[in-house]
């Protein structure tokens, strides 16, 4: 057994709680739901992972074989390259305000790194639980969000899967793992990685501190 491996499966009940969530909706609300196998509009933005689920996605791709590293670590350098030139074309047109840069990314579509060319997830049975729910109504910092493509009406009212709480789990989890590693950070632990710099950090290297993005 590895150091982590018992919080990496306290993260893995997470996902199982995700999934068991997107079923059940699919179950009840099937004609609204509209997620299909190479239907990759959620896989077209910008999102940052917590530390626990950065360094489950990096163990994963530890795992594979050296060919699939390597294409993925190439997909994870044009992914940030991509992002550093969006973000100098906002800042040239939105100026240094932060907040402003912030919400103008999240509108920007910018492909994920393991969006293969088949548009389907190169590690789909390990993604974050954002992407296991997108399809769903989530509640996020106490409000409701939906896919645009979902068939959910407005003015209806229907179960919503808690994200806050989940971000709240995963905090816990990222701070339970940076002290395991005996680093007492809680602000670390709150720090968001963009998923190429997950799949490019090693976990040793993670746990030393790695500038967020
Ligand atoms: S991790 Fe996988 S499912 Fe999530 S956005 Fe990236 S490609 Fe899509």
């Amino acid at each position: 057994m590895k150091p982590y491996d018992d919080i990496f499966q306290e993260y893995e009940q997470l996902q199982a709680r995700a999934d068991k969530a997107f079923r059940d909706m699919e179950k009840d609300y099937p004609s609204c739901i509209k997620c299909a196998e190479q239907c990759s509009d959620c896989c077209n933005a910008v999102f940052g992972l917590f530390l626990i689920e950065s360094a489950y996605l990096n163990s994963k791709v530890d795992a594979l074989d050296e060919d699939s590293k390597k294409a993925l670590l190439a997909r994870a350098d044009q992914a940030d390259e991509a992002l550093l030139a969006m973000e100098k074309r906002l800042r040239e047109t939105k100026g240094d305000d932060p907040e402003k840069i912030t919400e103008a990314i999240g509108k920007e579509r910018v492909r994920c790194p393991l969006l293969g060319d088949d548009e389907k997830c190169a590690l789909y049975a390990a993604r974050p639980v954002t992407c296991r729910v997108y399809g769903i109504p989530t509640l996020i910092n106490g409000k409701v969000h939906a896919c645009f493509k979902a068939g959910f009406e407005k003015g209806q009212s229907y179960p919503a899967f808690n994200l806050d709480g989940v971000y709240r789990e995963l905090y816990r989890l990222s701070n339970k793992f940076l002290e395991r590693a005996g680093v007492n950070d809680p602000e670390r632990a709150s720090l968001l990685l963009s998923v190429s710099k997950s799949i490019k950090t090693p976990v040793e290297d993670l746990l030393k501190g790695v500038k967020p993005r």
